[in-house]
């Protein structure tokens, strides 16, 4: 995919108004669109963003991607160790 393509594509997944409000958030994996209202997503995504480094296949490529809570499940119901999941102590 050519980097304008890959531009294209980001734009459509994630899509911010003027004032750099979040306007939508797609999916990535399932294609759904999320809720948001006034800027704020309003169910479970997790986003990543993520710059490979030298000593990867992808160096210098930065990868990102949005996923809806269950395309995350099914994501992680795939992995033969399971994440680490703790509970959230102190809010910043
Ligand atoms: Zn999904």
């Amino acid at each position: 995919m050519r980097d304008y393509e890959r531009e294209k594509r980001g734009i459509l997944m994630k899509k911010y108004h003027k004032n750099g409000q979040l306007e939508t958030l797609i999916c990535n994996c399932c294609g759904k669109k999320l809720a948001v209202d006034h800027g704020i997503l309003r169910e479970g995504a997790i986003s990543v963003d993520y710059t490979w480094d030298y000593f990867s296949e992808k160096d210098g490529q930065i990868h990102r991607f949005d996923l809806c809570e269950e395309c995350y499940d099914e994501l992680i119901g795939g992995f033969k160790i399971p994440v680490d999941i703790k509970e959230q102590t102190e809010y910043l």
